[in-house]
């Protein structure tokens, strides 16, 4: 290391699923009121900082090819806004290496946002609180302060409002990747369209939360926002049907979708479930995850 030049920070930054999503009301903002509980899963994205002039970002890894990498990323609006809020010079060369499927309903753009404002905060020196990055991260959207904390919790408003939620035990879970992603503005578009009812809410995820039995969350994962995302790519029922068939405990499509999540029992049965599916060849790849795991975080690469 150069003397007075810092060192580059990686920020690991989780995927979320939604375990309940209910739509309501269209807003005059033009946003729907929201109530979900966010569970954080073991997919992720990494965050490198580099000391620069100017801000750039590059992109690697599933899906980079999709992503762009000037001012249109998040991530690069994210540093631009720690800068101009902590009134830093703002010079950063951010590298993502995207773990989490792009326009998968997982939240991935919204992750590196996170995972920017905890890199630059630690490689700027400017030692914001958790409460100043979280007023950013929801500035910069609905999700970013989720991924900022991680875990389980209870998101109202657009999603950006947090409160905790007890949450006991492991989830395993196999998550069915779709061919290219679904835009989340269509997928609301089509909810309005399709006039789709508001359904029964959280309540049922945060009881089944509370006995830490994967069979009880099961029975109620929920999303207001599946029968949208079905009508504008059919073949998740084929997903969601072939989960049943194979032992899946439930099913549910992740957010704005097309990532389909699977719940399993144990670890041991995600594993088999994963190599079933694989073998079915109804989604473009299978991955395995955990939760809840923790929020975007530095990583100390030297460890590796
Ligand atoms: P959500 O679940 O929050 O609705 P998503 O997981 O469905 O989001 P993202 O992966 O966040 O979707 O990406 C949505 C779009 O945002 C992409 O099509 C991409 O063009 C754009 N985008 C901008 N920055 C990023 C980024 N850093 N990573 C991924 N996509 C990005």
């Amino acid at each position: 290391m150069l003397a007075g030049v810092p060192e580059p920070v990686t920020v690991r930054v989780p995927a979320k699923i939604n375990l309940a999503l209910q739509v309501g009301q269209l807003r005059p903002d033009g946003y729907h009121d929201l109530a979900t509980v966010f569970q954080a899963v073991s997919l992720y994205d990494e965050v490198t900082a580099t000391p620069a002039t100017g801000i750039s970002v590059a992109v690697a890894g599933e899906g980079a090819d999709t992503v762009p990498s000037g001012p249109e990323n998040i991530a690069y609006r994210a540093a631009q806004a720690l800068a101009a809020d902590v009134d830093a010079p703002g010079g950063v060369a951010l590298e993502i290496a995207k773990g989490i499927p792009v326009a998968g309903g997982m939240a991935g753009g919204s992750a590196d946002a996170a995972g920017t404002l905890v890199a630059c905060d630690a490689l700027w020196g400017t030692n914001c609180d958790r409460g100043e990055l979280t007023a950013l991260a929801a500035r910069l959207g609905s999700d970013v302060p989720f991924l900022l904390r991680g875990g389980t919790a209870l998101g109202t408003s657009r999603g950006e409002i947090l409160a905790d939620v007890l949450a006991r035990g492991t989830y395993h879970w196999v998550l069915a990747l779709a061919d290219g992603g679904l835009s989340t503005p269509e997928v609301y578009a089509a909810f309005d369209r399709l006039g789709s009812a508001t359904g029964p809410g959280p309540d049922g995820v945060l009881a089944a939360l509370r006995t830490g039995r994967a069979e009880d969350l099961a029975e109620v994962l929920v999303n207001d926002l599946q029968p949208a995302a079905i009508s504008l790519r059919p073949s998740l029922s084929r997903v969601l049907d072939a989960g049943a068939d194979i032992g899946a405990l439930g099913g549910v499509v992740s957010g704005s979708g097309p990532t389909v999540a699977l719940l399993a029992s144990s670890a041991e049965h995600a594993a088999g479930l994963a190599a079933q599916l694989a073998g079915l060849g109804v989604c473009r790849t299978v991955r395995r995850a955990y939760g809840p795991v923790a929020g975007a975080r530095v990583v100390d690469v030297t460890a590796r």
